[in-house]
């Protein structure tokens, strides 16, 4: 037998959203630089069953894994930190787990027992995290939320209670607290983080490592008052101010003297190998010559994380092409030509619902007419193939998503689907094989004619309108294994024109960005 499995828990302080989930993502990517196999999970307290239906407004993007589980954004930043790929496991909600157990008190698998939060949820949490470990040296569970919200108790219950599963040698507590800064005294304040760590230890956990968030660098008084209020050894304690990029923090938390902590808990002394990271910071801070105009026709527009996916696939194309990205959003529901015609490349995102619908639609017409680089996702195919279909003259030709009693239903729910367009859970969910035209740009582009992606859409492309969307400037060049679903269409005699009913942009990896993003960047910067 090898060194016993590890245990990282990444709790948060304060307030939320300081970057527990970066914290946690870069303290795999130290790991796994020292040669451990790192697994990672992310717990929310919230009572919903997956993500799918929380609106992107007020949480970001909702990630898709392989398997088709609809998650938080964090999971995204873990498949791109540590690039591995996660499953339903690595992400446990509230609401998924109690769920379960509801339908196993129905069921009668209790036997008479009275079901509670403690043993029954905390257990159940518990068995989640052994499971999602699987195998690896040293596993990462992020609990999402602060320390002390009334609906987060059990998680915190749990993982307590999970060190006197494996022991308590085998567990580490980061708890990341937040440190402001005071523009009138021109003082940093520790009180908040002093009080959120009482409050940690009132549920009985004594964090191994504190790290502390701040806006600017904070002097090393900070940590000695932390650590002196906190019970925890000052090389414990580890000052994490604002990075340029979310790509240096493995640097930072690296070089901030984490290392010897972690050394000490995992056993394992070897040097990481941080170089990815380092070529990351340094292409993402190099000056450029040549720049490309990326418009993204949204319809979030204030929020980035909405996107992040997206962004971070556009932002390493960039990087590995050696341009400047100058990313502009186009606000979907107002965008005219006058915008479309400033960018060297337009990209439609995915999106559910008719709001800036029109502005997509306009914006395939747009790079079709124009010769704008285009790559559509998901929604982003839908709308190049109406704007097609009604280039070809089908008048009114829509999703029946947007109009349901449209003439020309180009894209449009299949038997099978229909009757359950409003619920969760019913869509074409995670990975999907398609087979792409031979000598396609699809296939060019890929450099390969079988080609795998993640999906979350309830739409189709119906193919009753293939011709038309032909005679409309667009042909399809890759479908599923059995030919019934449109997987990419594409235009011919056009630089880069290219749509896919998946999300290509979840696996995409900062240091090895999607072809389909490469290729559109290629193209815009062949503009110039
Ligand atoms: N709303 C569209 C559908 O359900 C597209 C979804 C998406 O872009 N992810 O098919």
């Amino acid at each position: 037998m090898g060194a016993k499995q590890k245990f990282i828990f990444v709790t948060g302080g304060v307030l939320s959203g300081v970057g527990k989930g970066i914290t946690a993502a870069s303290i795999g990517a130290i790991l796994q630089a020292k040669g451990s196999t790192v697994s990672i999970q992310k717990c929310d307290p919230y009572l919903n069953v997956d993500a799918g239906l929380l609106n992107p407004k007020e949480h970001g993007e909702c990630f898709v894994t392989k398997d088709g589980a609809e998650t938080d954004l964090d999971l995204g930043h873990y498949e791109r930190f540590l690039d591995i790929e996660l499953t339903q496991k690595n992400a446990t909600l509230s609401g998924r787990l109690l769920s379960q157990l509801i339908a196993d008190e129905r069921a009668g698998k209790f036997h008479g027992e009275t079901v509670q939060l403690v043993p029954h949820l905390t257990g159940a949490i518990k068995d989640s995290i052994q499971e999602a470990a699987n195998g690896s040296d040293v596993h990462i569970v992020e609990v999402g939320g602060t320390v002390g919200d009334y609906e987060g108790l059990s998680f915190i219950e749990a993982i307590r209670d999970f060190s006197t599963r494996v022991g308590r040698e085998n567990c580490f507590y980061v708890h990341v607290v937040y440190v402001p800064f005071i523009q009138t005294s021109k003082e940093f304040k520790s009180k908040p983080a002093q009080n959120a760590l009482n409050e940690l230890r009132g549920f009985g956990i004594v964090p191994d490592c504190v790290v502390v968030r701040t806006e600017e660098p904070a002097p090393h008084g900070i940590a000695a008052k932390i650590a002196r209020f906190s019970g925890v050894p000052e090389d414990a304690v580890i000052l994490l101010p604002n990075a340029h990029t979310v790509y240096e923090v493995p640097l930072t938390v690296s070089a901030s003297g984490i290392g010897t902590v972690l050394e000490r808990f995992t056993g394992n002394t070897r040097t990481p190998d941080l170089t990815k990271w380092r070529r990351l910071v340094e292409a993402q801070e190099a000056i450029y010559k040549k720049s490309v105009r990326v418009g993204m026709v949204a319809k979030y527009m204030d929020n980035e994380d909405t996107y992040i996916s997206v962004i971070e696939a556009l932002k390493a194309a960039a990087w590995q092409e050696k341009v400047q990205l100058d990313l502009e959003w186009l606000n979907a529901e107002e965008v005219d030509e006058s915008d479309f015609s400033r960018m060297d490349a337009l990209v439609v995102p995915g999106g559910f619902g008719e709001r800036g619908v029109d502005g997509k639609i306009r914006a395939a017409q747009y790079a079709l007419e124009h010769d704008t680089p285009y790559l559509g996702l998901c929604l982003g195919l839908q709308a190049a193939v109406i704007a097609a279909a009604r280039r070809a003259g089908l008048e009114g030709a829509h999703s029946t998503e947007f109009n349901p009693i449209t003439p020309h239903d180009v894209v449009y729910i299949m038997a099978g689907q229909a009757g359950k367009e409003s619920t969760g859970g019913t869509l074409r969910l995670g990975d999907y094989p398609a087979i792409l035209k031979a000598n396609s740009l699809a296939a060019r582009t890929y450099g390969e004619e079988e080609v795998v992606e993640r999906h979350r859409h309830r739409y189709e492309v119906n193919q009753r309108f293939a011709d038309d969307v032909k005679k409309g400037g667009l042909a399809i060049s890759g479908t599923s294994p059995d030919g019934k679903l449109v997987e990419f269409i594409e235009a011919a005699s056009h630089p880069y024109f290219i749509a896919t009913q998946a999300h290509p942009e979840f696996k995409s990896r900062p240091s090895r960005p999607h072809p389909l993003f490469v290729g559109l960047i290629k193209a815009a910067r062949q503009r110039q």
